[in-house]
């Protein structure tokens, strides 16, 4: 057991930082009345002493759990060297980067920013201007999926195919058109000549952990290409192992043009890269497009360390534990209510729709029982870290059992 010390971890404690944030941070958050003080591998703790197997990962971000010795100190040996530099430079740790996402990926450049919106921003301006230049100033409309999710700017807020994103911030910028998941009629229906391109997520995150189906994804690939337009995969969440593959796109035997990510990629640094395809490579020119904190040194060291650890062994061990805690799931959802779920999602990023109780409330009496769970609609979802070990999986299955027993 890693020696972590609680002491000084008081009830009082707790409160005094819940009642201060009450005070002074603008609540755009609906927090659980937790506050987590310390971490190591996907064990947290919180200031009142209460241990947590975390199976949420700040929302799939700490890919190695937290605190993992080998990410901590890459980043600490290049936030000791150089901590950042402004791009007018070149720097090691994001040629390093970039050389490494491109290799893996198949994919020919990478551009670096800091979050999952602002890779979907800078993919959608590089697929506007690549319609501008291929196929005239008006080819600039992005047809995108009911359910997705691309983030919280103004524009990916547009991107996004969910009404109750849309109330009070209008007006929008234009260009977006929502499309009927795995219908590829309904998609093909709405491609015009001023269609650049086509954004999905493979697995929809936030809209319920829900994957495309295979012959559905196939579908979107080969009219993209019939019709000379671009193919956006957002892997913001799929991508960087989350899946059991390095991207979910592997799984369905596509190439997209445009690949994005973000939440795992930095390991709990801020991070997002637009990686660009053979034949978007080169849209964006200098001058073009920026980010002053975008591939900083330091963050670019911790994604390399996520990189290197999600190799093939990695990556096997990925699936295996998919495999345990699905199977673990399945299980405990049989004994304790009679019915069989399926277990949606791929791999470690893992959704369910649970009888008998809500997912909200399933989170709740989660936490009671010490196991931190996530939401996705009306759905439970489980983003453990990707690293989380056999032990620790043993412990939290037991910890939902327990919690699972209390709604017999
Ligand atoms: C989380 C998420 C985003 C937004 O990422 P941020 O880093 O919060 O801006 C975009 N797309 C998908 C699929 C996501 O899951």
């Amino acid at each position: 057991m890693t020696n972590v010390s609680t002491q000084g971890s008081t009830q009082g404690a707790a409160q005094a930082i819940i009642s201060r944030d009450n005070t002074y941070v603008e609540h755009t958050y609906a927090r659980f009345p937790i506050a987590l003080v310390k971490g190591q591998g996907a064990r947290c703790w919180a200031a009142d002493g209460k241990e947590y197997i975390d199976l949420t990962s700040g929302i799939g971000v700490n890919s190695l759990g937290f605190c993992d010795p080998e990410w901590t100190s890459a980043v600490y040996a290049q936030l000791t060297t150089l901590q950042h530099t402004s791009n007018l430079y070149y720097t090691e740790p994001c040629t390093t980067l970039a050389e490494a996402l491109c290799t893996r990926s198949g994919m020919k450049k990478a551009f670096f920013g800091n979050s999952g919106a602002e890779a979907n921003e800078g993919a959608i301006k590089a697929a506007r201007k690549w319609g501008h230049v291929h196929h005239g100033p008006s080819c600039h409309n992005i047809i995108t999926l009911k359910q997705s999710f691309h983030g919280r700017t103004l524009t990916t807020l547009a991107a996004t195919g969910q009404e109750q994103f849309h109330k009070e911030f209008d007006p929008f910028p234009t260009g977006f058109s929502y499309a009927e998941p795995n219908d590829i009629t309904s998609l093909e229906s709405m491609i015009d000549e001023n269609t650049c391109a086509v954004m999905i997520e493979f697995v929809q995150g936030e809209g319920g952990v829900r994957a495309l189906t295979q012959g559905y994804a196939k579908a979107v690939d080969e009219l993209c290409a019939r019709r000379g337009i671009l193919l956006i995969d957002d892997e913001v969440q799929t991508g960087i192992g989350r899946t059991g593959k390095l991207f979910a796109y592997e799984h369905y035997g596509v190439m997209p043009d445009i690949v994005t990510c973000a939440k795992g990629l930095g390991g709990g640094l801020p991070i997002g890269a637009i990686l660009f395809g053979e034949k978007t490579k080169g849209t964006l020119q200098p001058g073009e497009h920026a980010s002053t904190f975008g591939a900083n040194p330091a963050v670019c060291a911790g994604a390399l360390a996520v990189l290197n650890r999600l190799n093939e062994d990695g990556l096997r061990q990925v699936n295996l534990t998919a495999q345990t805690i699905r199977t673990g799931l399945t299980d405990i959802i049989r004994r304790y209510s009679g019915m069989t779920r399926d277990i949606g999602g791929l791999g470690l990023m893992i959704g369910v729709s649970l009888p008998m109780v809500s997912a909200k409330d399933a989170v709740n009496v989660g936490i009671k029982h010490g196991v931190l769970t996530l939401t996705a609609h009306d759905r439970l979802r489980l983003l453990p870290p990707l690293t989380i070990t056999p032990d620790e999986t043993a412990d939290a299955l037991n910890r939902i059992e327990k919690a699972a027993r209390s709604f017999r």
